[in-house]
């Protein structure tokens, strides 16, 4: 039973909820969920201890930060396992992806942050600069795609910032954040700056609703974005939104297509398309489309199906194969479920699909799926790739294939969306923005811009006797 984690101790409150395998939807756990009294203790908790948190000097908690970082390498394996037990992922992703850079997320806020300038403006007889200071405790509410790394990305620069944190991760996955927590405890780090609580959405509105809660950062779907804002608005708290995505891939004539079609196969189909970055969205020039379409086709079905989440996310899945069907998609691979012969025909598998022919307008190519498909057509030159790329509520990231320089440059400036990659797909650099447009999201982390969300600046503005003084 995974218990909540507040004031550095476990605690047993709440009734259990069952946690599955997605491999083969059996029960491996239970956690609690966390009702009125739970969150009440927590925020009440990260309350006590933000004070003394918040008066470290910052090369105190960067400190903190590494040992974190190196309680995340010394747990390694541990949260390899977790992280598989709960999402089902394959090893190779989670010993390379997910778990390295929850330890990346901690080293890289603390080196941000000792290299981040203050701002200061002097002009005759005025200097003005700003000071920065903590929200307080912060809600940290996360899914279930990346549940470490999503969660660490958030944890690292609040806490780096100087507040404490109430984390809420997906009731689909809470393993990794309950081992967070034992290797918090076992770092020594001072009860309350890192409290977990478990449970549905229903505990995680009553955290975000709480009154002593100072900000909100949040990765998840757009309508759950909406309630949340929604739940804050009386409050007026600052939100840091990472929403879901409709992400559109351009591929041009003049790309490698070789190149192009491995890189599409990764940003279709990694994590079971279970990435807000993945492209569900393909448009390719027409003299290369066919080809295109064979080989990405031809692709996929060397693609080893990962489950999905859940059954209800493998059933939303199935719809949007069913609704691509009725409205007349031509099937290029998948669009159903693979039968393995064994227990994972218990999981929530679906095959990886790639389907043309639909409108635009189709709910297909307008709503976020979150599996492992896409849908492709054809395009005429740069103004219509373009136009179709930016024909979407969402604008989170885009990708272009072409082997043109100056294409590359024009196409990804006119693309509305966060995060633009040419010729690659996911490839980060921690300290640039990361973040969307339109239903994409609110505001930008990443680099400074994280730390500039987690605390809000109290401009000084001081009057200097001087002889040009106006
Ligand atoms: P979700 O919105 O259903 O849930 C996310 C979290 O919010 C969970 O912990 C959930 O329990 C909680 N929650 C649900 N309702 C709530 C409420 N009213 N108040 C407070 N908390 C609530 O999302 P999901 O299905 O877990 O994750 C998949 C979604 O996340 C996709 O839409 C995907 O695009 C998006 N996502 C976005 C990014 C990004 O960086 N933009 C990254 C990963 C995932």
């Amino acid at each position: 039973m995974l218990n909540h984690f507040i004031g550095g101790r476990r605690v047993a409150l709440g009734p259990a909820f069952g946690v599955h395998d997605p491999v083969t939807g059996a029960e491996t756990g239970q956690a609690r969920e966390a009702d009125e009294e739970v969150v009440r203790q927590a925020v009440a908790a990260a309350g006590q201890a933000a004070p003394g948190w918040a008066a470290l000097p910052a090369a105190e908690r960067a400190g903190w930060m590494r040992r974190l970082a190196d309680g995340i390498e010394a747990r390694f394996d541990d949260l390899v396992a977790a992280e598989i037990a709960d999402t089902g992922k394959p090893l190779e992703q989670t010993r390379t992806l997910d778990v390295p850079r929850g330890a990346a997320n901690f080293r890289a806020f603390a080196e941000i942050a000792a290299q981040r300038p203050e701002e200061a403006f002097h002009l005759p007889g005025v200097l003005s600069y700003t000071v920065r200071r903590p929200l307080g405790v912060v809600a940290v509410v996360v899914p279930w795609n990346l549940p470490f790394l999503l969660m660490t990305w958030k944890l690292a620069p609040a806490l780096m910032a100087g507040n404490t944190v109430v984390v809420k991760p997906s009731e689909n996955t809470p393993r990794s954040a309950s081992l967070f927590a034992e290797i918090c405890a076992d770092a020594g780090l001072p009860g309350g700056v890192v409290n977990v609580i478990f449970g549905y959405g229903a505990s995680g509105r009553l955290l975000v609703e709480h009154p002593g809660i100072g900000g909100v950062t949040f990765t998840g779907s757009t309508s759950t974005g909406t309630a949340i804002m929604r739940s804050v608005s009386e409050r007026v708290r600052p939100v840091s939104f990472e929403l879901g995505g409709k992400n559109a891939g351009l591929v041009f004539a003049d790309s490698d297509l070789g190149r192009a079609v491995e890189g599409c196969v990764r940003s279709v189909f990694t994590n079971g398309g279970q990435v807000c970055l993945c492209t569900e969205r393909l448009y390719v020039e027409r003299p290369v489309f066919e080809e295109f379409c064979a080989r990405l086709a031809a692709r996929a079905r060397e693609v080893e199906p990962q489950p999905m989440i859940s059954a209800e996310h493998r059933d939303k899945v199935l719809g949007a194969y069913g609704l691509a069907r009725a409205e007349g998609a031509k099937f290029l691979t998948g669009g159903g479920v693979p039968e393995f012969g064994d227990a994972r025909d218990g999981g929530y598998f679906v095959e990886p699909t790639v389907v043309t022919g639909l409108p635009e307008s189709s709910a297909f190519n307008r709503e976020e799926i979150f599996g492992p498909v896409c849908h492709v057509a054809p395009f005429d030159g740069e103004d219509e790739a373009v136009a179709l790329a930016n024909d979407s509520d969402y604008g989170l990231a885009a990708t272009v294939w072409t082997t043109n320089l100056d294409r590359a440059h024009r196409v990804a400036q006119r693309i509305e969306a966060g995060l633009v990659w040419v010729n690659t797909w996911y490839l980060r650099d921690l300290r640039t923005p990361f973040g969307g447009v339109k239903l994409s999201g609110i505001g930008r982390e990443g680099g400074t811009r994280s730390l500039d969300f987690y605390s809000e600046p109290t401009t000084i503005t001081i009057k200097l006797e001087h002889p040009d003084a106006r």
